[in-house]
C-alpha cells in the first residue's frame, strides 16, 4: 500500500526521500488530521482526543456558525463547558479583533474555529497570543492556513504575516467544504496550483545564490495535486473524492511552509503580484478571493518563467532603482518598509558582475532543473478554465496599467529573488510592449481569432496529426531556425505524424521527405507530395522516395510546363522587377514568381496585383505565398494533394478525422487549410495580412513564425504529458 504523507508526518515517521535530505523525520506541531466525507456525530471524539480541557470557545460568524458552528456546538456540550463566541458582521483579520477575541475567549482553556481564512487566522493568532492551543473545523477549502503557523493579520492597516499556533487538531468534513461557496473552492485551486511556480522561484534563488531549498514539500503534494490537475471539472460538480485531494493539498501544503520555517514553498513571485495588487490597488474595486487573485498571478509567473527559460543566453545589469525610487513609488511610509527588503537583494554592480559570471558558466543546467520540476502554463490555464476560475486580471476587475506595474514592482516589496527580479535584473521589462505582448490581459479579445492559450486541452490531447506550411511558418527571415526543427524531431518523436504542406519546388520536397524528421512533404501548392515509404524485403528493412504527382501523365506535366513559360514571358516583359522564383528550375508543375525573396525592395501591391491576372487571363491558376506568386495549370491545390496523401500514406480519410488534424500556416494561401480544418492555428505573423486572408484561422500563437510554430508543438508536447523542453 502507498504510505499516507500526512499520516507519516502526524507520527514523525516521513525522512526526505531526497539524496540532499538531512536525514531526519519531518515534524510538525499539529496531532490530529482527519478529513472524511463527513464528521457528523464524530466531533466531540475529535476534539476530546486532544485532550484541551474543561471549557472550549467556539469561534465562528454568522455564515461558519450555519455551515458548522452549530452542529460543533452541540456535539461538544456533551464534553465541555463551551463559551460561543459569534464574530459580528463579517469579521477582519486584524489586530483589534485578535485583542476583542483574546478577551471573549479569556474564561475558555483553548480555542475551537469553525471557519476557513479569516476565522482561522484570528483564532491561530489570538490563541499564540495567550498561549492557549486551538483546533480547527474547516468550512472551505479555500486557503493553505489550516496547519500552517503563520497567520496574515492586518496591523495599523499594513497586511503582515505573523507568528502563530499550529492547529493541535484540523478537522474537514467534506460535505461541509463541498457546500462551500463557488468561489472559496476556486479559491483553494488557485492558492493550490501556485505551487508549481513558487518551486520554480524558489529553486532559482537557490541554484543562483546558493539560498536554502528543501524538495520535500513539492513531493509529499505530488500524488493529490496530479488528481487536481486532472479532475477539476469534478471537483466543482461537488466530487467529494477529488474534494478530499484538495483538502490534503492544503494541508500538505501547510505542512510544507512549517516544515521550511517559512511561505517558501507556497508564496514566491506570483504571491508578491498579488500582495502589490492589494497594497496599491483601490479598494473601491469588487473584491476577490485570495486564491482566486493567485491562480491569475500564477498564470503571469508561469509565463514568465518560461519566457526566461527559453532564453539561451542571460545577462543581468545592476539595478538603477535606489531609496527614493521607492519612496516615489510606493509612498513615504512603504516605500522605507520595501527599501528595507528590496536594498538586501538589490544587484549592486559587483553583484550584477558576479550574477553574469554564473549565469555564463551554469545557465544552462540551471534552466534545464527547474523546467523539469515546473507544470506548463497551458496546463495551468486549462486547469483554472475547466474549473470555471477567473484567469485574467480584468476577470478580477484588475486595471491592467496597475497590473503590469505590479508585474515590474511587486519585486520591491520582498527580500525573495524570484523570476521577477531575474526579469526585471535581465532588462526584460525594458523591452518596447513586452508587457502588453506577452500577458496578455485581454488575450486576443480584439480579434476573431482565439489565443492559441484557449486551445482545450482535451481536444488538444486528441491530436495526431500536425499539417505545417514551411515559409515564415517553420522559417524565419527565410532561414530554418533550431527551435523549428526541434520542435518537428520532438513532435515526430512524441509519435505525432507531421506533414509540411508547401509552394516549394519538387526540388526541395525530394531533400526534405528524405531528410527532415517528417512523415511527408505536399509541394508545388499541390501538384505532388513526396514520402519515404518504408518496406521490408527479404528480412531487411529499406526505404525508398515515393513520388506522387497530380497529374500522372508526364507528356501532360510537359505541355504545361511549357504553357507556363509563355505565361512567365510576358510577366517579365509587365512587370519587369519581377523574378523568376529561385527554385524554379527544380520545379515540375507550377510557375514561382518572385516578389520578395530575392527582390529588393519588395514589389507593389499594384505589380502583384497585375502578375496573378496574368496567370488568370492565361486560364491559370495563382496563389499568393509570402515571398512568391504561384500559378499554375489544372485542378490541384494543397487541400486536394493532402488528401490523397492520407489516403495512400495513412490509410485514413481525411474528412472523417478533420478533429485529429492541426494545421499550421501564416499566409492567403493557406486560407482553404484554414478554413478545411477546425483546428486550424495561425502563427502571429498571420495577423499582417489583414483582408488579403479570405479565411482566417481559428486560432493564433503568441509569436511569430518558428516561434509560434514552437510554441504550438510546446502546447501539444504538453497536452500530451511531455515535459517542455527548454529549447523551445
Ligand atoms: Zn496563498
Amino acid at each position: 500500500m502507498e504510505v499516507d504523507y500526512i499520516d507519516e508526518i502526524l507520527k514523525g515517521k516521513l525522512v526526505c526521500p531526497e539524496p540532499e535530505g538531512d536525514g531526519k523525520p519531518l515534524s510538525v506541531p499539529t496531532k490530529s488530521v482527519v478529513i472524511e466525507d463527513t464528521l457528523d456525530g464524530m466531533e466531540a471524539d475529535l476534539v476530546s482526543d486532544l485532550g484541551f480541557g474543561e471549557k472550549l470557545a467556539v469561534v465562528y460568524d454568522l455564515n461558519t456558525k450555519e455551515a458548522l458552528g452549530g452542529r460543533v456546538e452541540r456535539a461538544l456540550d456533551s464534553i465541555a463547558k463551551v463559551v460561543s463566541v459569534e464574530l459580528p458582521g463579517r469579521p477582519h483579520a486584524d489586530m483589534e479583533t485578535a485583542e476583542k477575541l483574546a478577551k471573549e475567549t479569556e474564561s475558555a482553556d483553548a480555542l475551537i474555529a469553525v471557519g476557513s481564512g479569516t476565522i482561522n487566522d484570528l483564532c491561530k493568532f489570538t490563541s499564540a497570543c495567550v498561549k492557549k492551543p486551538y483546533a480547527v473545523f474547516g468550512t472551505a477549502p479555500s486557503m493553505n492556513g489550516y496547519t500552517s503557523v503563520n497567520a496574515s493579520i492586518t496591523v495599523n492597516g499594513l497586511k503582515k504575516s505573523l507568528p502563530a499556533c499550529a492547529a493541535m487538531g484540523v478537522f474537514l468534513d467534506l460535505t461541509v467544504l463541498a457546500a462551500a461557496p463557488r468561489r472559496m473552492i476556486l479559491s483553494g485551486l488557485g492558492d493550490s496550483l501556485c505551487s508549481s511556480t513558487a518551486r520554480a522561484d524558489w529553486l532559482l534563488s537557490h541554484l543562483l545564490f546558493s539560498s536554502k531549498y528543501r524538495s520535500e514539500p513539492f513531493l509529499i503534494l505530488d500524488r493529490d495535486e496530479k488528481i487536481l490537475l486532472e479532475e477539476p471539472e469534478a471537483l466543482m460538480a461537488g466530487d467529494l473524492s477529488v474534494m478530499r485531494h484538495l483538502a490534503r493539498t492544503l494541508v500538505l501544503s501547510g505542512f510544507g511552509m512549517t516544515i521550511c520555517e517559512g511561505s517558501y514553498p507556497a508564496s514566491q513571485g506570483e504571491h508578491l503580484i498579488g500582495h502589490y495588487v492589494e497594497m496599491l490597488g483601490s479598494q473601491e474595486r469588487p473584491e476577490s478571493f485570495h486564491g482566486e487573485q493567485i491562480g491569475v498571478t500564477t498564470l503571469t509567473m508561469a509565463r514568465l518563467q518560461e519566457m526566461l527559460l527559453q532564453q539561451e543566453k542571460l545577462h543581468v545589469v545592476p539595478s538603477t532603482r535606489g531609496k527614493n525610487d521607492l519612496i516615489d513609488h510606493f509612498g513615504p511610509d512603504l516605500g522605507i518598509a520595501c527599501w528595507e527588503e528590496f536594498s538586501k537583494k538589490r544587484l549592486t554592480s559587483g553583484a550584477a558582475e558576479k550574477l553574469n559570471e554564473k549565469l555564463e558558466r551554469e545557465w544552462d543546467s540551471i534552466r534545464e532543473r527547474i523546467s523539469k520540476v515546473k507544470v506548463s502554463y497551458f496546463t495551468l490555464l486549462d486547469v483554472l478554465r475547466r474549473a470555471g476560475a477567473p484567469t485574467t486580471p480584468e476577470d478580477l476587475h484588475w486595471p491592467k496599467s496597475l497590473y503590469y506595474d505590479a508585474v515590474r514592482y511587486a519585486r520591491e516589496i520582498r527580500n525573495r529573488y524570484t523570476f521577477l527580479d531575474l526579469a526585471a535584473d535581465g532588462g526584460v521589462f525594458e523591452k518596447p510592449d513586452f508587457l502588453e505582448r506577452n500577458l496578455k490581459c485581454a488575450a486576443g479579445s480584439a480579434l476573431k481569432m482565439k489565443s492559441l492559450e484557449q486551445f482545450p486541452l482535451r481536444k488538444l490531447r486528441e491530436v495526431e496529426y500536425v499539417l505545417a506550411d514551411i515559409d515564415d511558418t517553420l522559417t524565419k527571415d527565410g532561414y530554418l531556425p533550431a527551435t523549428a526543427y526541434t520542435a518537428l524531431e520532438r513532435l515526430k518523436a512524441a509519435g505525432l505524424k507531421v506533414v509540411l504542406i508547401t509552394g516549394r519546388s519538387a526540388g526541395w520536397c525530394d531533400h526534405i521527405a528524405r531528410m527532415w524528421p517528417v512523415d511527408g512533404v505536399v509541394g508545388e501548392n499541390g501538384a505532388l507530395y513526396f514520402h519515404m515509404r518504408k518496406f521490408e524485403r527479404d528480412g531487411e528493412k529499406h526505404e525508398k522516395l515515393m513520388k506522387r504527382f497530380f497529374e500522372k501523365n508526364e507528356e501532360e506535366r510537359k505541355r504545361k510546363r511549357d504553357s507556363l513559360g509563355k505565361i512567365w514571358k510576358q510577366i517579365r516583359d509587365e512587370v519587369p522587377r519581377a523574378k523568376l522564383a529561385s527554385d524554379q528550375d527544380y520545379r515540375v508543375a507550377d510557375l514561382g514568381v518572385d516578389f520578395c525573396e530575392d527582390v529588393f525592395p519588395p514589389l507593389e501591391e499594384a505589380e502583384i496585383n497585375r502578375i496573378i491576372s496574368i496567370f488568370e487571363e492565361h486560364g491559370a491558376l495563382a496563389k499568393l505565398s509570402s515571398i512568391h506568386v504561384n500559378g499554375w495549370f489544372g485542378e490541384q491545390d494543397k487541400l486536394k494533394m493532402t488528401r490523397i496523401l492520407f489516403k495512400e500514406v495513412f490509410e485514413e480519410n481525411l474528412e472523417e478525422i478533420r478533429d485529429r488534424v492541426i494545421f499550421v500556416g501564416d499566409s492567403p494561401n493557406d486560407a482553404p487549410m484554414f478554413e478545411f480544418f477546425p483546428s486550424a492555428v495561425g502563427v502571429a505573423n498571420v495577423r499582417n495580412w489583414g483582408d488579403r486572408l479570405e479565411c482566417e484561422p481559428v486560432w493564433i500563437t503568441t509569436k511569430e513564425s518558428s516561434d509560434g510554430f514552437g510554441e504550438l508543438a510546446e502546447a501539444l508536447l504538453a497536452a500530451k504529458g511531455h515535459i517542455p523542453k527548454t529549447t523551445l
